[in-house]
């Protein structure tokens, strides 16, 4: 029996590891399973080769046997074992990935479903527990081994005792602490629930025996406590299925399994992308407004997979603001993780998803304007206001995005239009897109400076939002036609005819102008005579860039 040492560097690294790379404990439990996967997926790629390998996929599985009375926790899996050799230099020196080694060797045979690359995963044991100790038979050996280590201290490898061929990681849980407590790693519930969150897609079956209560055979009101060996994870991702043998049914049981809302979504969007990005994607619009999503305790997201493994449950960078009611994930092969797979450096692929995802987005809503307008109304009540900031802010970077997305509500079609329905239908005389701003539809109709641009015959925008008007002054123009608010001093439309009259009725009621401004004082800036106005004996209207609605807006911002 040798014991030997980790190298100095390793033993240093260890403790880092131990106390510092992973933000949360359970993530242990990840990186196990995730190398039993990969050990199971080496036979498999082997076998692909090898005829003197059998691939049954029916005899591979990981399971994981939790044990409270010696409070121990074993992950054991069917996979392609390490011989005494590969224990040695893959468990002994930290950051020694025999994965990648594998992944490169077999790189040209598929080997890219392969999790492990960094070579640190299986120390995280050691955050949850005292010992480690792995049992391995390796695939064509006689024999098996004993690894065993308790931290810094080195490790032991002794010859050992198994039946197949596979792997044991046995864990000796940590007694609890003061501040921490480590049962929860020993509860059936707990367990599942880490493995339902990170490593659900896992190929292969992961198993537990779990108590279930069940009626006594023969009999309605008697219970009996059974032990049952149950698959815990779902296998096969939803987003990995062709898109043709999934339902509607589907989609909506996802949504509603992996909690994105409790409502139903209103539209999903399955993207397989296979170019200079490899990655899939579900991704939902929501039905109803999340309870806090115009406040600022709401986080934007997306869940990020890698190689079906969670990484992220909300990466933030897969979506713009103007985009942040989507829910659901991405998965992707080619991320560049950092070590503790828990983050990502920021790179190219991700922009290049982000970017990929943002116009698939826009052309979801695009043709549910097109095909479904009553679906998509119901989308604009929940989140158009968010298109609208998106339209405004970054400097109006992003108009061409989402300009032919907003919708708003005419005088002459009494519904909601876009700016294209809107334009297409002008007369040729008319050089403005019209628009009024106030508190209701029915204010707005009723003001009189609508009354001209109605007689005119030119339809007009109605604005009952705060945030219209400021988008809309962000566009400036939509195909070529600027925007107009029926308040404004010039409307493009009075005659010169009409304007002579004007200043003739000025200078014959010199006087009573004059009086009335000076009541005014400062209330206004002058007081003119207008040929405007129909049935109403007075209007405001305002001179200059910013509406009598936005400055009240702007007045009533804080400081
Ligand atoms: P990584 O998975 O990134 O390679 P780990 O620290 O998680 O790094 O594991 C180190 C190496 O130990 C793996 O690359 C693999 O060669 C080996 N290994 C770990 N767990 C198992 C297992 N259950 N079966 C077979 N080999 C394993
Ligand atoms: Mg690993």
């Amino acid at each position: 029996m040798e014991k030997k040492q980790f190298q100095a560097e390793s033993k240093r690294l260890l403790e880092m590891m131990i106390n510092s790379i992973y933000t949360q404990k359970e993530i242990f439990l990840r990186e196990l399973i995730s190398n039993a996967s990969d050990a199971i997926d080496k036979i498999y790629y082997k076998a692909l080769t090898d005829p003197n390998i059998e691939f049954n996929k029916d005899d591979y599985y990981i399971k994981i046997i939790p044990d409270k009375e010696n409070r121990t926790l074993t992950i054991s899996d069917t996979g392609i074992g390490m011989t005494k050799e590969e224990l040695d230099t893959n468990l002994g020196v930290i950051a020694k990935s025999g994965s990648l080694a594998f992944k490169t060797e077999h790189e040209a045979k598929d080997g890219h479903n392969i999790i492990g690359q960094f070579g640190v995963g299986f120390y995280s044991a050691f955050m949850v527990a005292d010992t480690v100790t792995v049992i391995s038979k390796a695939l064509g050996s006689d024999e098996a081994y004993r690894w065993e280590s308790s931290g810094v201290d080195g490790y032991i490898i002794t010859p050992a005792e198994k039946e197949h061929v596979g792997t044991d990681i046995i864990l000796k849980i940590k007694a609890n602490t003061e501040e921490e407590s480590y049962d929860e790693f020993l509860e059936e519930y707990r367990l599942r629930q880490i493995v339902k969150k990170y490593s659900d897609f896992i190929r292969y079956p992961i198993k537990m025996d779990v108590k279930v209560t069940k009626p006594k055979e023969g009999s309605e009101n008697e219970f009996e406590e059974h032990v049952e060996e149950q698959t815990i994870n779902s296998m096969v991702p939803i987003w990995r299925r062709n898109k043709n043998e999934l339902t509607e049914e589907d989609y909506v049981n996802f949504y509603q399994e992996k909690r994105y809302g409790y409502d139903k979504p209103i539209k999903h969007i399955h993207i397989s992308a296979d170019g200079v990005v490899s990655y899939n994607a579900i991704l939902f619009i929501p039905e109803n407004i999340p309870f806090d999503y115009y406040t600022k305790d709401y986080e934007k997201g997306l869940e990020l997979y890698s190689n079906g493994v969670l990484i992220m449950s909300k990466c933030g960078e897969l979506l713009p603001d103007y985009f942040s009611f989507v829910k659901g994930m991405v998965d992707s092969e080619d991320l560049s993780l950092n070590i503790s797979r828990e983050m990502l450096q920021h790179d190219r692929q991700l922009n290049l998803i982000a970017r990929n995802i943002k116009n698939k987005i826009k052309s979801a809503l695009v043709s549910m304007l097109k095909d479904e307008r009553d679906r998509y109304e119901k989308f604009y009540q929940a989140f158009g206001r968010q298109l609208k900031f998106g339209v405004y802010s970054d400097y109006g970077m992003n108009k061409d995005m989402l300009q032919d997305l907003l919708l708003f509500y005419s005088s002459k079609e009494k519904k909601l239009v876009t700016l294209d329905e809107y334009v297409s239908r002008m007369p040729e005389d008319q050089k403005y897109i019209y628009y009024a701003t106030g508190e209701s539809i029915e204010r707005i109709d009723r003001m009189p400076q609508t009354e001209l641009v109605k007689e005119k015959g030119y339809e007009i925008l109605y604005f009952t939002e705060d945030i219209d008007e400021f988008a809309i002054k962000m566009l400036n123009k939509y195909k070529d036609k600027e925007f107009k608010n029926v308040s404004s001093g010039d409307l493009g439309i009075e005659a010169d005819a009409n304007d002579e009259q004007a200043k003739k009725a000025e200078a014959e009621n010199k006087e009573l102008f004059e009086y009335m401004k000076k009541v005014l004082a400062d209330k206004v800036k002058a007081v003119k005579a207008s040929t405007r106005l129909k049935s109403h004996p007075v209007c405001l209207s305002a001179e200059g860039e910013v509406s009598i609605e936005m400055e009240k807006v702007l007045s009533a911002m804080p400081n």
